[in-house]
C-alpha cells in the first residue's frame, strides 16, 4: 500500500475525575475469575490513596508498582511476562498502564508480548508482531510522550533502543484525567513537556508533513506555546491543555516521523541512560541550525521557566564512546530521511554528529 492504513486508539474518555471511572471500564472486559486485570503503576504512587483507592482488585487483579528510574528494557518486559505466564492458569482479561511513558510503554509491551512467542527484543522494529495484543488500557499521569496515542512502544534491548511499532500496539483503550498530572515536580513537567514541543518541531519542520500530520502537529505547536510562554492560564487549564498537546503531538508523528533531536537523543539514553525528555532538551539546545525558530522558542521557554539543563555529559567521553552513540544515531534511518530529505547520507557526516555531541 502507498498509503499507510493507520489504526487509532480505540476509545478515549477525556475530563477531570474521569480516573473514578476505571471500573465501570474494565468490568465489561473481564474474560472469567481466573483472567486477572494487571495494573502496572509508577511507583512515585506507591502509598498514595488518593490514586490507589481508584483502582479495586477482585479475583486474581494485581498492582505491580514500576520503578522508574531508568528506562524499560527488553529483558524487563520478558520477565513481566513470565511472571504472568507462571502465575496465572489464563492469560490476563486486561493489561493497564498508569503512569508516564515508561508505565505506559510497559503496558503496551507486556500486552503484545502475552500473545506474541519469543522475546521482545526480536520484535523491534516495524510490523514484526504477528499476533493481535491483549487488551491494553493506558492512563498518563504526566503529559508530553504522546505513548497514550502512539503505536510504538520504546525499548532499549541489547543491541539498541527501538520501539516495537505495529498496529496491534496503540492502546484499546485510553482515559485522559488532567488531575492525575497535579503532583508532577516542575522540571520533570519540563522535560515531558517538550518531549511534545519537540515532536511538533520535527513533524512540522520535517519533509514527511502532510495536512494529516501539520494539523495535529499545529495545535499541538500553538498549545505548547500558550502553556510554557503564555502566562496567563490556571493550573488546572494549563494540566487540561497540556495533556491535549500530548495527544496531538503523539498524532502529529503519527503519519510523520520525529528527526535529529530524537535521533540524538536515542544515542544519549543508549549510552548513558539519559532519559528521554531531558536528553531530548539536552540535545535540542543545540540543534539552531537545523530547527532555528524552533530552538530560539525553547530557549526562551527555558529562561522563562528557570530550567538549568545539565552541561558537559559528554566532556569525558573518549571518541570510541561518541562514536556508539553516532551509530545508535545513524542507524535511525527514517528519522534523517524526515528532517533531511532522501538524500540525508550526503549531508550528515559522522564528525558532524561528533561535534554537536562534544558540545553536550
Ligand atoms: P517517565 O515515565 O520517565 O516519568 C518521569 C518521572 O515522572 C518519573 O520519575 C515518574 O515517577 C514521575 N511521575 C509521573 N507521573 C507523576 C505524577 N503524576 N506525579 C509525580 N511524579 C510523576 O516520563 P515520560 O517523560 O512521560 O516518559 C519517558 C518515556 O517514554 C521514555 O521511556 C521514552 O522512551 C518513552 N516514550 C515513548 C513514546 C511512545 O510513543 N511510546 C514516545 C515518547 C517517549
Ligand atoms: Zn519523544
Amino acid at each position: 500500500m502507498i498509503y499507510k492504513n493507520y489504526p487509532m486508539v480505540s476509545r478515549v474518555v477525556f475530563g477531570r475525575g474521569s480516573f473514578n471511572q476505571l471500573d465501570e471500564i474494565l468490568a465489561p472486559k473481564r474474560n472469567g475469575r481466573n483472567a486477572p486485570f494487571i495494573f502496572y503503576v509508577d511507583d512515585v504512587f506507591k502509598g498514595n490513596h488518593w490514586l490507589t483507592s481508584r483502582i479495586t482488585l477482585s479475583y486474581k487483579d494485581k498492582i505491580i508498582y514500576v520503578p522508574t528510574k531508568e528506562e524499560p528494557k527488553t529483558s524487563q518486559i520478558d520477565k513481566y511476562v513470565e511472571e504472568i505466564i507462571l502465575e496465572y492458569s489464563e492469560l490476563p482479561s486486561g493489561i493497564i498502564g498508569i503512569g508516564g511513558g515508561i508505565v505506559m510503554d510497559i503496558a503496551k509491551a507486556v500486552s503484545l508480548m502475552l500473545t506474541n512467542k519469543g522475546e521482545s527484543k526480536d520484535y523491534q522494529g516495524w510490523d514484526l508482531i504477528k499476533n493481535p495484543a491483549i487488551y491494553h488500557v493506558g492512563v498518563p499521569t504526566i503529559s508530553g510522550t504522546g505513548a497514550e496515542v502512539s503505536r510504538t512502544t520504546i525499548l532499549t534491548g541489547p543491541d539498541r533502543k527501538l520501539g516495537i511499532n505495529s498496529d496491534y500496539t496503540p492502546f484499546d483503550q485510553v482515559i485522559l484525567d488532567p488531575e492525575l498530572t497535579k503532583d508532577v515536580p516542575k522540571d520533570q513537567w519540563f522535560y515531558t513537556g517538550m518531549d511534545c514541543f519537540v515532536h511538533c518541531v520535527e513533524s512540522l519542520d520535517g519533509t514527511f508533513l502532510n495536512a494529516f500530520s501539520q494539523s495535529y502537529g499545529e495545535k499541538a505547536f500553538d498549545l505548547c506555546k500558550e502553556i510554557f510562554l503564555g502566562g496567563h492560564l490556571t493550573k488546572e487549564e494549563s494540566q487540561d491543555k497540556l495533556m491535549m498537546a500530548s495527544w496531538h503531538g503523539g498524532m502529529s508523528i503519527a503519519y510523520s516521523q520525529v528527526g535529529v533531536a530524537h535521533a540524538l537523543s536515542y544515542g544519549l539514553s543508549y549510552l548513558l541512560g539519559v532519559k528521554h525528555g531531558i536528553g531530548n532538551c539536552i540535545v535540542f539546545d543545540h540543534l539552531e541550525d537545523y530547527y532555528p525558530e524552533g530552538v530560539a522558542m525553547f530557549k526562551e521557554m527555558k529562561t522563562k521557566h528557570n530550567i538549568k539543563l545539565p552541561l558537559g555529559i559528554c566532556s569525558d567521553l573518549d571518541e570510541d564512546q561518541i562514536d556508539i552513540m553516532i551509530n545508535v544515531a545513524l542507524s535511525l534511518d527514517p528519522l534523517w530521511e524526515n528532517a533531511i530529505g532522501k538524500n540525508w547520507k550526503t549531508k550528515i557526516t559522522r564528525e558532524k554528529l561528533m561535534a554537536l555531541y562534544k558540545k553536550m
